[in-house]
């Protein structure tokens, strides 16, 4: 049998545990997970365009667990009344080959990418940031807010969205939050005298949601952009000439260089993956006044890292609060004998008959 967590499930596991709570030990995770990158399989994930969105498949495994999410982007599909980003995933053993989690991964892609980003941003943000730009106040921003206040001591969110009913869900939410929020009235004055930025716009376009002027005139020196809206080919948010002077920092280069900011240079372009920083391998930050981007698309490690936390607090927890048990994989009693499951639903319909 296969553990199943719905969203209500989910839901309610993040309410009943603390979303603070798990955001923070996602951190931890994420950094052990990343610090033993080598040991998993890498690939670009696999992609299927459309006019609209993408279709995404993300597997990786590390030898003993294997682990792959589905997950669309569909940035018109909020005039629709439906999501941008919507996922599940699956959790598997590598030596059996059988499933043993099927779970939601909506509210666990925001879970997982605000953990990334604090990961990210714990290694490379200006020492004592206390103020940080939202540029997009869409479905992953509370998720954001609350995990750079909680991990990393912000303060202050300066949010901006260009929807105002989206900018005025987040006020009202962060506000519920006990967050400090300015609502600021376009991206420059969200980005004045902020210490971190993150944009996480949705465009299916290459937007400029930052200028570099515009962020030469807001900084008073060295700046984080946690950049994650852009995550396709021909989606990005940033000016080439900002990505150009900063230093640039990926999760996985092979594919970053298809779908994030630095799908504007070439192959050769000096990048650090982020593990790398992790492990002491390559330096991050080097000086105050640098200009550091976390150039972010998400990558499946950090599913696999999610599902394998999700997986873990199910064995602890018990019970059945969090997810049912369902047959997701046929398992005749004879493992030769599959057709004997066909024959007894024959059996029960002519009995039944
Ligand atoms: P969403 O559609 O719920 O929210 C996006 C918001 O951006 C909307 O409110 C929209 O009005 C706003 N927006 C669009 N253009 C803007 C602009 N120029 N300036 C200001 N606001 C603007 O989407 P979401 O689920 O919050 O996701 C946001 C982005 O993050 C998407 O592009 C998604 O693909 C990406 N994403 C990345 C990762 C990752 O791991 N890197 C994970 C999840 C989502």
């Amino acid at each position: 049998m296969v553990r199943f967590v719905d969203v209500h499930h989910l839901a309610r596991w993040v309410a009943d545990t603390g979303l603070e709570s798990i955001i923070s030990d996602l951190v931890d995770a994420l950094e052990a997970d990343f610090r033993r990158w080598p040991a998993f399989d890498k690939a670009p994930r696999l992609a299927s365009h459309s006019g609209d969105g993408v279709i995404e498949l993300m597997p990786t495994s590390d030898g003993g667990t294997y682990a792959f999410k589905f997950v669309n982007g569909h940035p018109v599909n909020t005039s629709r009344g439906l999501q941008t980003v919507t996922a599940f995933g699956v959790l598997a053993d590598v030596a059996t080959g059988y499933p043993r989690l099927l779970s939601e991964m909506t509210l666990l892609t925001a879970l997982r990418t605000a953990a990334t980003s604090v990961m990210a941003a714990r290694a490379l943000a200006p020492p004592g940031a206390g103020t940080m730009a939202l540029i997009g106040t869409g479905a992953q921003a509370e998720f954001q807010a609350l995990a750079f206040h909680r991990c990393l001591g912000i303060d202050t969110i300066r949010a901006w969205d260009t929807d105002p009913a989206a900018l005025d869900k987040f006020v009202t939410n962060a506000a519920q939050l006990g967050l400090d929020v300015v609502r600021a009235t376009g991206a420059d004055d969200a980005i004045a005298g902020a210490h971190i930025i993150t944009t996480c716009t949705a465009d299916k376009r290459n937007a400029t949601v930052l200028t570099d002027d515009m962020v030469r005139r807001a900084t008073d020196g060295g700046v984080h952009i946690n950049a994650l809206g852009g995550d396709c080919p021909g989606k990005t948010e940033l000016d080439i000439e900002l990505v150009k002077r900063s230093s640039l920092f990926v999760e996985y280069a092979e594919q970053s260089f298809i779908e994030g900011e630095i799908q504007h240079l070439p192959r050769s372009w000096p990048v650090t993956e982020l593990w790398q920083v992790l492990t002491g391998d390559r330096p991050g930050r080097t000086s105050p006044d640098e200009i550091t981007v976390f150039d972010s698309v998400g990558f499946a490690v950090e599913d696999f890292t999610a599902l394998s936390y999700l997986d873990a607090a199910l064995d602890r927890e018990g019970g059945d609060r969090y997810f049912e048990r369902i047959e997701l994989v046929a398992e005749p009693a004879d493992p030769k004998n599959l057709f004997q499951l066909v024959e007894d639903e024959m059996t029960v319909d002519v009995a039944g008959a």
